[in-house]
Order: structure tokens, then C-alpha cells, then sequence
């Protein structure tokens, strides 16, 4: 099977459906109360470097069984998930689902978190997917309103479906974008120039040798690691020096 690389996508889910006695602020809700489970209403992924996004939605009968088995195929053969929020929420949330309906899952993935990156190395107003694209110049998410969740859910509307895909698939691409950006500021977690056959001395990020050194910083340890930049995609890597 052919290596992909990274691999990014997004989910949306649907909400549980309760019994509750009464409305407003501050109330408890027991899970007591749930008639209908919560459940993934669809999932678009798309590859790296290249234009398709897919799109996978759960079953005239609102079952997301058959859809998480297929994402599963595709996220088992992807070097790196990447998604914003993708640890705490959407690997996590078909992490359950595949639980519950009893899919096996490799119980690590090699991911990549835009989230995390955001909150850990920068500053932003707001570490929401849809801020940091405007801020970048990408755009922003397409506006949705709690209605196309109950079209969905309760009347199994067609056109609310389809809205809710582009909504999902312009996720994933302003994802796409926000990574790009990110990507150069932050350390490789997998050498991609090793995957396709480059040297291990290459740049992790594209494989090329047309490197530039700079300064070695020295450890505590004693031991010395050297920073590089990648002429051919411009990216900085550091290397321990042997
Ligand atoms: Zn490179």
C-alpha cells in the first residue's frame, strides 16, 4: 500500500435527545434523561497536496457504524491526523463511537493538533479555528445556525445535510491552511524524506539535501544539535550532531 501523508480532517456531531422538565440557566441534566444517544452525523477528510475533499455521513437511519469503519481504513493507512482540536475532540469522539460499536482502532495515532500548537507557540485573541484563519487571510468558516442540527436530526432533511457537508468541508480546508502556516514554526514529528526514500540526513519535511547550517545549540548533556533550514521548502529542522 502506497504511504499517504497527512491526513486532515474534522467531524460534526449531533446532539443527545433528552427528556427535561424544565428550561432555562443553570439546570442539571442526568444522563438519565438521554432517549437518543449523541452520534457522528458525518466526517471530511482530505489529503495533503491534493484538491479532493471527501466526505463520509452516517446512514438513512442515523447509524454512524458503517461510515466510522470506512474513516478507520482511511486513518489507519495516513502518517499524521491533523485537526484542530483533533486529540481532545474529534479522534476522541470516534474513538467512543468505534468503541461503542465495537470497530478496533490502532490505540495510538501519530496526530498533529492545530490547537495545541496554536495555544502552546503563539498568541492569538482567540485560538478558534475560524479566528485564526481570518487572522491568517484564509477566511472564515461558513456561518451555521443550532436549526440545520434539528433539520438534520429531527426531520432528516437532504439540503440541511448537504449544508452541513460544506460546512464540514470548509473546515478541513481552512484546517489545511492554518496547518500550512503553523507547520513552519513548529518541529517534525515524522521525516517524511525517510518515507520517500531520502536520506535520513535530509529535510524531515520534504526530503531535500539543500540544506543550510546554522549554529549547534549545546545541550546539558553535552550533546550538539545542530539547526538547519531547508532551501527547497523553507522549513527549519535541527539534527543531533554525530
Ligand atoms: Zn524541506
Amino acid at each position: 500500500m502506497t504511504k499517504r501523508k497527512r491526513l486532515f480532517f474534522d467531524i460534526e456531531t449531533s446532539p443527545n435527545i433528552g427528556l427535561f422538565w424544565e428550561a432555562g440557566y443553570k439546570k442539571n441534566i442526568d444522563s438519565s434523561n438521554i432517549i437518543k444517544e449523541r452520534a457522528i452525523i458525518c466526517i471530511c477528510y482530505k489529503w495533503e497536496e491534493e484538491r479532493e475533499v471527501y466526505s463520509l455521513q452516517w446512514d438513512s437511519k442515523q447509524n454512524d457504524r458503517a461510515m466510522l469503519l470506512k474513516f478507520i481504513e482511511v486513518a489507519n493507512v495516513a502518517t499524521e491526523l491533523v485537526g484542530h482540536n483533533g486529540d481532545k475532540f474529534d479522534l476522541a469522539w470516534i474513538r467512543t463511537r468505534c468503541l461503542f460499536h465495537s470497530i478496533s482502532m490502532f490505540p495510538t495515532y501519530q496526530t498533529i493538533d492545530t490547537l495545541k500548537i496554536a495555544r502552546n507557540k503563539f498568541r492569538f485573541n482567540s485560538n478558534k479555528l475560524n479566528y485564526i484563519a481570518d487572522y491568517l487571510g484564509f477566511g472564515q468558516k461558513i456561518k451555521t445556525t443550532f436549526g440545520l442540527w434539528k433539520d438534520i436530526l429531527l426531520n432528516k432533511d437532504k439540503k440541511a445535510m448537504e449544508d452541513m457537508i460544506k460546512y464540514c468541508k470548509k473546515d478541513v480546508i481552512l484546517l489545511e491552511k492554518v496547518f500550512s502556516a503553523l507547520n513552519k514554526h513548529t518541529e517534525s514529528k515524522t521525516h517524511y524524506g525517510v518515507i520517500f526514500g531520502a536520506d535520513r540526513g535530509s529535510c524531515p519535511e520534504c526530503g531535500s539535501d539543500d540544506l543550510v547550517r546554522y549554529n549547534a545549540r549545546v545541550m546539558a548533556s553535552g550533546i550538539r544539535r545542530i539547526q538547519y533550514k531547508c532551501k527547497t521548502c523553507n522549513k527549519f529542522h535541527s539534527k543531533t550532531d554525530k
